[in-house]
């Protein structure tokens, strides 16, 4: 591995030095050799993975440290919080000579534990595992993972969980909610800091006549891609708090996530969200009012020759690039989705139509679309009540596709549209065997998952494709992890 340490060059007052504590019988779960290979780990590294992926080994170059950060969760201030159980263990830089975080997940209670234990169970291990993978291999910027370990030890949830760990890979683990933190709590270091996010992961916003502004715009931009991605694939995050929201863009600490099956815009993955806060559909307001309150705590940084109110006006304009953005790539996505062409003005009227038939008539998002791919019209009719409906959507869209190079369109389909997405169902049952020392069913997902745009016939099972039966209950997904 080659070392660029740079976390622990900021003031001491913003980590807190220490050890992971290995787990009892640490043994291994699955492990990402493609991504070690990214990561340039050496032969060695490699042949240690389950001692690095279980926190027996660490590295001089680096002191592992557990980040300060504060946040607000399902839009209350929830002071000061932190990583309570994950250590940052390294800072590595991989293939593109980009700097990649590795931060062992279960690694231990730190002074930012508050009444957690410090640990992460098998079950919630595996389900971020496999979902970084899939977004990762769907295009969707978000952390990774280069492995996981189990154990023998047990872990108190709602019953007794295998305890495990996880190395997640991430480009940035600074969240809007470090700028919170340290507002509140220490706020001489805000300058000091923002320069340093500025020079680690926007350098070209140096360059700029107001590089906090221009900082700022791209955090709204990137976060607003981000989004858009995920509603583009159907990813519902689940926990979208200001302190699992990162500065670069890129998918973090989903917890209680979901893909999502039947298409229900207003669907809560996340059995503790009561309010439905963090529906699929309130994703993209809940990414602006997450933004906006992150932007408040740049207000300190006005320049001393500007006036407060004009800083105040130029970062709240920094906001209003999020709406543009976001439109922009979700149409652009979606119409790509549909096999429409973007500069047609009906284009996404009609695909807001396929859409409200999947609403209305409960049809899995994913298959839809595939469905819609293969022009297999005849079997999304026949899944509907209301086939005048998609009758009448059916002639408006082969309207548009008339006249235009059908070719490149449906080229575009093939490429944005998935046929494997991790359904609840399928990551549960990966569980059930992994909770009894059986990883070929992580095994078998990670590799369908590797490639979610090719069909792959000999890999796959029926359920993979499909959401389950109407009347099968679904599996509950809850915060406890
Ligand atoms: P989350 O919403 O899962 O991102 O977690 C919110 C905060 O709670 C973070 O500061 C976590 O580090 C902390 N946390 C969650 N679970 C535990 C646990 N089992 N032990 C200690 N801290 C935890
Ligand atoms: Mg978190």
């Amino acid at each position: 591995m080659q070392f660029n340490s740079r976390y622990p060059t900021l003031p001491s007052r913003l980590y807190h030095q220490q050890q992971p504590l290995p787990l009892k019988g640490a043994k291994a779960g699955h492990f990402n050799a493609a991504l070690a290979d990214e990561l340039q780990w050496s032969n060695e590294d490699k042949a240690q993975w389950v001692e690095i992926c279980s926190g027996q080994k660490t590295f001089a170059e680096f002191p592992a440290l557990a980040m300060v950060y504060a946040g607000h969760q399902f839009g209350q201030w929830a002071g000061q919080l932190g990583d309570g159980r994950g250590l940052l263990i390294a800072q590595i830089v991989d293939q593109h000579q980009q700097t990649i975080d590795l931060h062992l997940k279960g690694a231990g209670a730190t002074p930012y534990s508050r009444m957690g234990d410090g640990r992460a169970v098998l079950r919630s291990v595996i389900r971020e595992y496999l979902a970084g993978h899939a977004l990762n291999a769907l295009g969707v910027p978000s952390s990774n993972a280069v492995g996981f370990t189990s154990s023998t030890q047990g872990v108190q949830r709602e019953k007794l969980e295998p305890g495990a760990m996880m190395l997640r890979t991430s480009d940035c683990h600074i969240r809007l909610g470090h700028f919170e933190w340290i507002n509140q709590y220490q706020p001489d270091l805000l300058p000091e800091f923002t320069q340093k996010c500025i020079e680690w992961h926007y350098p070209e916003c140096l360059k700029a006549e107001q590089p906090v502004l221009a900082f700022a715009t791209q955090v709204v931009q990137r976060t607003a891609v981000m989004i858009a991605q995920w509603q583009l694939v159907g990813f519902a995050h689940g926990v979208m708090n200001t302190d699992n929201l990162n500065i670069t863009g890129s998918t973090l600490d989903f917890g209680p996530y979901g893909f999502m099956e039947r298409f229900r815009p207003n669907w809560i993955n996340n059995h503790s969200d009561y309010q439905g806060r963090y529906t699929y559909q309130q994703q993209p307001s809940i990414g602006h009012w997450n933004l906006w309150t992150w932007l408040n705590n740049l207000i300190p940084l006005c320049p001393a020759d500007d006036d407060q109110e004009q800083w105040k006006t130029d970062l709240a304009q920094c906001l209003a690039h999020f709406e543009p953005t976001f439109l922009e790539h979700y149409k652009h996505g979606l119409n790509q989705k549909m096999g429409l062409p973007s500069f047609h003005k009906d284009s996404f009227d009609c695909a807001m139509a396929f859409l409200r038939i999947l609403q209305s008539e409960q049809l899995d998002y994913t298959q839809s679309f595939i469905r819609l791919q293969h022009k297999d019209y005849e079997t999304i009719k026949d899944d509907c009540l209301d086939r005048r409906q998609f009758e009448a959507f059916l002639t408006q869209y082969e309207r548009i596709r008339e006249h235009q190079d059908t070719d490149e369109l449906d080229a575009a389909m093939t490429a944005v549209n998935p046929h494997y997405i991790l359904r609840n169902h399928m990551a549960q049952k990966a569980i059930e065997l992994a909770e009894r020392d059986d990883f070929s069913e992580v095994e078998r997902l990670f590799r369908l998952l590797s490639q979610p745009y090719t069909r792959q016939t000999a890999l796959e099972k029926p359920e993979d494709l499909a959401p389950l039966p109407s009347d099968v209950p679904e599996v509950m997904v809850s915060c406890s992890s």
